[in-house]
């Protein structure tokens, strides 16, 4: 392993490039990154990058809003088939068939969208700000949020807006291996602990937890309290770890794992720079007006 992360190293100074890495990636790939961070913190990074080349190890949407927000630099990722099936959820042809009944609404989209769903909509979120951008929005209209239901809910019951339409997407890591039988449990072995859910899990699982908080929210909390139940993917409590060595941080759920950020590998990263792959693309038509999107994102 050492051997690969020098190598990398060295070939990602010599093309003048970046790694971007998620939260949720192998605590290998940390080894090789620039920046570590949840969606939103790794947006802002790609946007103010100056490389020739940005190498994101996470998933396919994350990758393309970085050649959203960064066309001029050429942006990789290391295997193309490292997909969130949640965003996958939303189609632009199941939009635009939604749109036609719904032709008031604002469009409000998590980042976990593909392009074309953020070049459809008014403005997008993380789970960082979405009750932030969510207080913004006129409220002289409907909002249709795509594509994850909880994170819907939790807006709508944060903000207090009760005029919001969930999509019905949903992420299979956090809403379908926690419920709230797991926290009971963890709670009565580790008494001590605070519990702390990302808004993707079910609104019951949710209620049960002592904090909701985006990723990068969990490694803030983590420099509070000792001792951390996380209920997201298992990768997070590697990050914490590191960062913080004294602390006890255990995931609420063992198999609570996100097989598409596990796609990325050493190998596969030095694979990516070496023959520059895989490029991310996108129709300029679409990036342009996605990137509308984003930055109405960060000036709200
Ligand atoms: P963050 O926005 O907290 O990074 O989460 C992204 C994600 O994919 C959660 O499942
Ligand atoms: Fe998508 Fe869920 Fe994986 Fe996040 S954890 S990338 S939302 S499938």
């Amino acid at each position: 392993m050492k051997e690969l992360v020098k190598e990398i190293k060295e070939l990602k100074k010599k093309k003048n490039a970046i790694i971007l890495v998620h939260n949720y990636q192998r605590p290998e790939i940390y080894e090789i990154a620039d920046f570590i961070g949840d969606s939103l913190d790794l947006s802002l990074k790609a946007k103010e990058a100056e490389a020739e080349l940005i190498v994101f190890c996470g998933v396919h949407f994350m990758a393309e809003t970085a050649k959203i927000l960064n066309p001029k630099s050429k942006v990789i990722i290391p295997d193309i088939t490292a997909r969130c099936p949640m965003a996958d959820m939303v189609d632009s042809e199941k939009l635009l068939i939604q749109l036609e009944k719904l032709p008031d609404v604002y469009v409000v989209s998590y980042v976990n969208t593909n392009a074309e769903i953020k070049a459809l909509s008014y403005v997008c979120c993380t789970s960082a700000n979405v009750i932030k951008i969510i207080s913004q929005i006129p409220e002289d209209k409907p909002i249709l949020f795509v594509p994850d239901k909880n994170l819907a809910n939790y807006a709508s019951k944060k903000s207090g807006r009760k005029d919001i339409i969930p999509w019905d997407g949903f992420c299979y890591v956090h809403h379908l291996y926690f419920e709230e039988e797991d926290i009971k449990k963890k709670r009565k072995e580790f008494p001590n602990a605070k519990i702390i859910a990302h808004p993707e899990c079910k609104p019951e699982v949710c209620e049960m937890a002592d904090f909701i908080a985006s990723t990068s929210g969990m490694v803030k909390l983590a420099s509070i309290f000792n001792e951390l139940i996380l209920a997201t993917e298992v990768g997070l409590c590697e990050r914490i770890k590191r960062e913080y060595k004294d602390k006890k941080c255990l995931p609420l759920k063992e198999s609570a794992i996100c097989s598409n950020m596990k796609k990325i590998t050493l190998e596969k990263v030095l694979k990516a720079l070496e023959e520059e792959i895989y490029e991310i693309n996108i129709d300029e038509e679409i990036r342009k007006k996605a990137e509308e999107a984003l930055n109405r994102m960060f000036s709200l």
